[in-house]
């Protein structure tokens, strides 16, 4: 059995008295319920560390856990404005989003630089969050599987599969992000399929079966149901509806019956 998970990509919104605010309200929903999912908090750089205080003052530091949006794959040094693997393990993170479609597109990275940033996060600890996803025209030149495939592939070069166990694959179809359109339950789990298959045909049955694959892409509280229940949907990387602590609550609190 797969844990679904749900994580909320705050993006670059929030200040640090928004998190406090955000978090305080979403402690009073989520205390004294039970709750199957995991669930990871993402916030910008500058409220991470705050954010995994205000997490354990409320009291609910391991149901929600704590992510960044992003790393650095050196170790240390002369690289400005970035930050690394470790300084996210010191800010209290457990997981790191890596090769978000807004990060390839306005800050060009490819499937070799999230391949190293893969390669930094487990060498600390960090569970990567990997995001693959087709563009709205490769969906409509049929190129849907081509592309995953070879971003599958790229990314995860060189690695076997006893070292993937931690990491999740976020289905994100690019025309979907933000954008108020979302994957039919059925094309998502198609697409969802046909990754967890490469994951099979690349490193075998065990960590196919095991490895969840998330789906992003507009996911919102009355939207959420009809694609979570599809077999191989293990939960969602939330953008826009995460924002609000009671949106984001309602979406990991769907009725699963
Ligand atoms: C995302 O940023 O990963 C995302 C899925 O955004 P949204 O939910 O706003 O489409």
């Amino acid at each position: 059995m797969r844990r679904p998970i749900f994580a909320a990509n705050w993006k670059m919104n929030k200040t640090i008295a928004e998190t406090e605010e955000y978090i305080e309200s979403f402690a009073e929903l989520l205390i004294g319920t039970e709750h199957y999912p995991e669930i990871v908090l993402i916030p910008p750089y500058t409220a991470l560390a705050y954010a995994g205080k205000i997490l354990d003052s409320m009291g609910i530091g391991k149901q929600a856990l704590l992510g960044a949006q992003n790393l650095f794959w050196e170790d240390v040094g002369a690289f400005t404005g970035e930050v690394c693997a470790e300084m996210l393990v010191d800010a209290g993170c457990q997981y790191v989003i890596i090769g978000h479609s807004e990060r390839r597109q306005y800050f060009l990275e490819t499937d070799e630089i999230v391949n190293k940033k893969i390669a930094a996060a487990l060498k600390s600890g960090l569970k990567p969050i990997i995001c693959i996803g087709e563009t709205k025209s490769e969906r409509q030149g049929g190129k849907t599987f081509a592309v995953l495939e070879s971003q599958i592939k790229e990314s995860l070069d060189f690695f076997e599969s006893n070292d993937l166990s931690d990491i999740v694959i976020a289905y994100e179809p690019v025309w979907a992000i933000g954008t108020g359109l979302t994957a039919t339950p059925e094309q998502a789990q198609e697409a969802h399929l046909f990754i967890r298959n490469q994951i099979k045909n690349m490193f075998g049955s065990d960590l196919a079966d095991n490895i969840r694959i998330q789906y992003g892409g507009s996911v919102k509280p009355d939207n959420v149901k009809t694609i979570m229940i599809q077999p191989d949907v293990d939960g969602s990387l939330v953008g826009g509806a995460s924002l609000d602590p009671d949106s984001f609550f309602r979406i990991i609190s769907f009725d699963r019956k």
